[in-house]
């Protein structure tokens, strides 16, 4: 499935070649024109462990993209999982069990 890389709609269609013979596709939602992944980039768990720490530091979304060279989408959408999985933190009012 390929996704635009600005909307992540699925609507896209095959839109030629670029000049290097690469694929090139459209958005029909938004109307980007794109090649499906340029740098197909696998990001590493060491990256990862390390865009965890950086978040705890609270540090700007696009701060830790430029600090650790994914790209802004991977890690907003590798945030979105991490708090999907992540319970809320509930404010649990403390019943006491006195005994
Ligand atoms: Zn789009």
């Amino acid at each position: 499935m390929i996704s635009c890389p600005s909307c992540e709609s699925n609507h896209t269609v095959k839109n030629g070649r670029i000049h290097t013979g690469k694929q090139n596709y459209r958005c029909r939602d938004c109307g980007r024109q794109f090649v499906q992944y340029p740098q197909n980039k696998v990001i590493e768990q060491a990256t990862k462990d390390l865009i965890d720490k950086l978040l705890l530091e609270r540090l700007s979304l696009a701060g830790i993209a430029r600090v650790t060279g994914v790209s802004e989408l991977w890690l907003q959408r590798y945030v979105n999982a991490l708090y999907a999985v992540v319970p809320r933190s509930v404010t649990v009012s403390a019943k006491k069990r006195g005994g």
